[in-house]
């Protein structure tokens, strides 16, 4: 089975080299984008397997580039999971209601990321 690829969308250096190595470790295929405007034509030229998507970004926010994705019909299919630092259930059921497949919570656990990236990918249920 080929490696499940994940477009990490992550404005902070250290957040996103984390996720990344993390990641790629656990033998997914990761791109990167640094705004929610680099996203979209990363997300297009790729269509990878899941999307994860920090909330929190410079221009265009993550509930902007979730609307962007869902409006394009390249990448409306693709699962889009929210990545935010705040620790608020409010945060998450406002990630949850405006349309995110899922909602992680930063900082990351190391042990237990690459499983729940894994459990929101698209359509995939074994090894990546
Ligand atoms: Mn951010």
């Amino acid at each position: 089975m080929s490696a499940l690829s994940v477009l990490l969308v992550e404005d902070n250096p250290r957040n996103l080299k984390l996720a990344r190595d993390v990641l790629e470790h656990a033998g997914f295929a990761v791109i990167t984008a640094m705004s929610g405007e680099e996203a979209l034509p990363a997300a297009r030229a790729a269509v990878p397997d899941v999307i994860l998507m920090d909330l929190q970004l410079p221009g265009i926010d993550g509930h902007a580039a979730l609307s962007q994705l869902r409006a394009d019909p390249v990448t409306a299919g693709i699962p889009v999971v929210a990545l935010s630092a705040f620790a608020m259930q409010a945060d998450r059921d406002r990630a949850i209601g405006s349309g995110f497949d899922g909602y992680l919570m930063k900082p990351i656990s190391v042990r237990e990321f690459p499983g729940q990236v894994r459990g929101h990918a698209r359509g995939v249920w074994g090894e990546p």
